[in-house]
Order: C-alpha cells, then structure tokens, then sequence
C-alpha cells in the first residue's frame, strides 16, 4: 500500500518542517491528503547561504562526477517509480498509467542532460602565433527554479537537472498544490549522495519567496514555468538586478488540419491526446483549423471519441482522464464555454462539471466558434478542444498565428509543400507533423512571442545555465 509521503523543506542537505503549512488536496476526493510547510524569511535566507555555499562545490566538481550522481538519483527514481507515480496521482488526479509515464519522462530528463554535462565543449578561435583566444562555458550560479503543478515531477525534473548538469546549484520552488513529486526528486537525490546546498526544496507563498529571492546577488537565473502573466510579473522584477530569465510560458496550440490528411487517424490520435493530463499541458492541442471538405468527418469522430473518455479517479483501472488539478480551473472553464456559446458557438459535448465531488470537468467540444469569442484568445488549460472549418491553408495559417501564443504548433499532412509553408510561416517554437508529440529530452523546448524564450532540453538546454567567458592570452606581455 502506497502512502503519500510527509513533505518538508529540504534545505543545506536535511529536511525541515517551519511550524507553519497548508492543506494538500486530493482534487479527485477533495480530501486532505498531506500538509506542506511554509517557508520563513529565515528558511529562504538560509537555502540561499546554503546555496551559494552549495554552488562553490558543486562548480568545482568534474562533469562525469555530476553525470553520475545525476544518474544514480534517476536509476533510484525508476527504482521507486510506483511510489511516486502514486503521489502524483494522489496530489494531481491524473490517472496511474500517466503518472507513471511522467515519472519516466522526468527520468529521462535526468540521464539526457547527465550526457550533455559532459559535452558543454568550448571553442578555439584561430588567432595570430603567439596568442590563444579561448571561449569557456561557466555555469551561471544559484538557480530560482518555479515550477508548477501540471506535472508535479517532470517539470522540477526540468530545472534540476538543467541546473545540476551545468554546475549550478538550485533553490527550487515546486508548487504547492503538488509537493510530493519534487519531494521524491530531492530525496532520490539526497540517497545518491549529492552534495548540501547544491539543490534545496522550498514551499510557501509564491510572491513572497519570488521577491525575496529574485533580488539577491547569488540569484543569476530565474527559471520558471508556467503562467504568461506570472512569467510577465518575474521577468520584470528580475530586470532591476539584470538577472537572467528562462521562460517557459503558456501556449494554445493550434493544429492544421490539411485536405490531404487521413481525417480518421488524425481525429482519433487528435481526440486521444487532447484529454491526456485532462488538458492541462502547455502544449495540448487546443485550436483546430481542419480544411472544409474534411471538416464534418473530423468533428464526428473527434466527438464521438470524446464521448468515449473514461473520466474518473486517476487510481481506477482504465480511467483516461481524471479531474483538473484544482477548483480554480473550473470556473475559467465554464466561463469560457458560455462566452463562446453566448456568442454563437455550437457546444457539440461536455461543457460543465461532472458530478459534485471532485473537480471533473467533461470533456468538451466546441465547433464553429467565432473569432470574438474569448476561447480563441485564452488558453483554456483543461479539456477542451476548438474545432473550426478553414477554406485555405493560408487561412489557417493566419489563425494560427493570431493568437499572442507561440508555443507548440502541429500539423496533419503529407504534401512536401503543405509542410515546408507551415513550418516556414507558423509562429512555435515547435511544430509537429503527424504527431502530436511537441516536446522529448532530446530535442529543444520553448516558446516564441507570449510563451517565453530560452529552450528546455536538446543540445540548447543547458545554454541558459551557462555563462560564455571569453580567454585572451598572449605568450609574451604586449
Ligand atoms: P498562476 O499563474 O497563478 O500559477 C502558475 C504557477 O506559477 C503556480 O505553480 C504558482 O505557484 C506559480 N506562481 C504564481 N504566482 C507566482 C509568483 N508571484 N512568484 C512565483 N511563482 C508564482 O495560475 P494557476 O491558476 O496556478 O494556473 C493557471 C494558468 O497557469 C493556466 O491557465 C496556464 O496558462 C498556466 N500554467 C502553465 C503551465 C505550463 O506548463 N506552461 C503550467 C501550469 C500553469
């Protein structure tokens, strides 16, 4: 029997409880599962000290030392895969089976920047006889990593091991409403004998550890996902100490649908996706622009597969989706789908809450909406999909791209030309074709426009949490 585990702080090496917490829920029961402390002034000051004392180490430490203590935690991880699949479950709603992919993917993380720790190679500039010129690649320094709730372990996965492969040592605040993902990273950690101060856990209000600690010289990088108007809000407070920023923003992916394209499999694997972590990931699939001729098709097997989602607690065997991971979501949910209705929109399914305990939200469809409506500016950040007729690829193209979004785009089609305007004209920083898969450790993740900028992952990940320094040297005083 699993157990959801006792949170703390984890702060120069050992854990800690403050005197002061809050209630995690169980968004499938609404029931009190744990309660996670509240950092002090205190604590947040002493994580920095420890950090700091954490980066003068860590800094120091051979990149294939790093690698392997990155890899012995990741190995630990998948050892205890159940368990913390569990947690997420517990804390999240998302159903076992997902959860236990995340865990995965957040391993994954891990062991693909372990590799590249041992590959941030710098350069030699050819010069005159006599003179070296030499460009080093130096870890930046304290990290502030934000994560958030969507995916509890694989996105603090992200900022640690970006942090720890370049040599940087992290305060990482996790969110809240999900503490025990990043819990079961620190503690991975923490048995494969990673040095104190190099990564420390922290939990409290979000605007009050921000602004404490954005300020402070040791901070040279804010990394944070999530929000566009919170990414908004740290980025210009982090411009008065001219510390770097690594944002990774909101999204709301629109996919083309071309007349060429196979309408069943690109519905079915369309619908499937849309529901995956109940809509909540900055990459879902969100806004479909399908050409016309194939447009009624799409939107019946879209919506009869739609109907066709198991909804349930994410512990039950074969759920598909479970509840939206807190109470917030459900009004912005059902507020979107009025305004669209009231302003001409077809409301094909779902479109309210589903029972009276837990935070279930149908999954839904809406067709036909018109531009005005605030779905086709707002990311709904839940299960629910926008189906729209398109006569022309430019056209589609053009709604694409009228969104302040630039996160993931896709697309369905098989004609060389079809692809090569999209991927010229679109405005993502990633598009997929043929596959709804937007982001893998291996290949570079973030946003262009409103969704941020810096990349998570690929050969780029670790640019952000390095410096470039340029050496000069001449053989004899000049
Ligand atoms: P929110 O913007 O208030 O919070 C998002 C995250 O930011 C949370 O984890 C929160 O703890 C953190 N946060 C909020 N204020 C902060 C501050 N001042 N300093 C530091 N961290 C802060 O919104 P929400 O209601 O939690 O989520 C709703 C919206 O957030 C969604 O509509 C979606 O756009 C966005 N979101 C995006 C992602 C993503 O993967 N890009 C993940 C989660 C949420």
């Amino acid at each position: 029997m699993n157990t959801y585990p006792e949170l703390n702080l984890y702060i120069d090496g050992a854990w800690r409880k403050t005197g002061e917490d809050f209630t995690v829920i169980n968004p499938a029961t609404e029931a009190e599962i744990g309660r996670c402390p509240r950092a002090r002034i205190s604590d947040l000051d002493d994580a920095l000290t420890a950090a700091e004392a954490g980066f003068c180490i860590w800094r120091r430490t051979a990149p294939r030392d790093r690698a392997d203590i990155m890899l012995k935690a990741a190995a630990l991880m998948r050892e205890r895969q159940e368990d913390i699949a569990q947690s997420i479950t517990a804390e999240h709603g998302k159903p076992l089976a997902q959860a236990r992919l995340e865990v995965i993917r957040g391993c994954e993380f891990f062991e693909w920047d372990a590799g590249e720790a041992m590959r941030t190679y710098g350069r030699v500039i050819p010069s005159a006889p006599g003179m070296r010129y030499v460009v080093h690649h130096q870890p930046v320094g304290v990290v502030l990593g934000l994560s958030p709730w969507n995916f509890p372990m694989s996105q603090p996965a992200r900022k640690i091991a970006g942090a720890l492969a370049s040599g940087c040592a992290i305060i990482l605040k996790a969110a809240e409403e999900t503490p025990a993902g990043a819990m079961h990273i620190v503690q991975a950690f923490h048995d494969a004998g990673l040095p104190p101060g190099v990564l420390n856990l922290v939990f409290g209000e979000p605007g009050q550890i921000s602004e404490h600690l954005i300020k402070q010289d040791p901070v040279r990088l804010v990394a944070f996902t999530g929000s566009t108007a919170v990414g908004r809000h740290l980025t210009t407070m982090a411009s008065e100490s001219m510390t770097r920023v690594l944002m990774e923003l909101g999204g709301h992916a629109p996919v083309i649908v071309c007349d060429d394209a196979d309408v069943e499999k690109a519905a079915l694997s369309s619908a499937i996706r849309k529901y995956r972590n109940a809509g909540q990931v900055c990459t879902s699939p969100t806004r479909f622009f399908v050409h016309e001729r194939i447009f009624q098709p799409f939107l019946d097997i879209f919506v009869k597969r739609t109907a066709a989602t198991v909804v349930g607690k994410g512990v039950d065997a074969g759920v598909e989706m479970g509840p939206v991971a807190n109470n917030r979501r459900l009004p912005a949910l059902l507020g979107l789908v009025e305004d669209a209705v009231a302003k001409g929109a077809n409301l094909c399914i779902g479109g309210g809450r589903v029972g009276k305990t837990g935070y279930f939200f149908a999954p839904t469809v809406l067709a036909n909406v018109p531009d005005g409506a605030r779905v086709m500016q707002e990311e709904p950040f839940g299960p629910l999909a926008v189906i729209n007729p398109v006569t022309t690829l430019d056209e589609a193209i053009a709604q694409a791209n009228a969104v302040p979004y630039g996160l993931a785009a896709y697309g369905f089609s098989n004609r060389a030309d079809y692809i090569d305007k999209m991927t010229d004209e679109v405005e993502a920083g990633n598009i997929s074709f043929n596959t709804l898969e937007a982001s893998l450790p291996e290949t570079p993740f973030g946003g262009v426009k409103s969704s941020g900028y810096g990349r998570e992952g690929g050969t780029e990940g670790l640019d952000n949490y390095m410096t470039v320094k340029n050496v000069s040297h001449s053989m004899d005083i000049v």
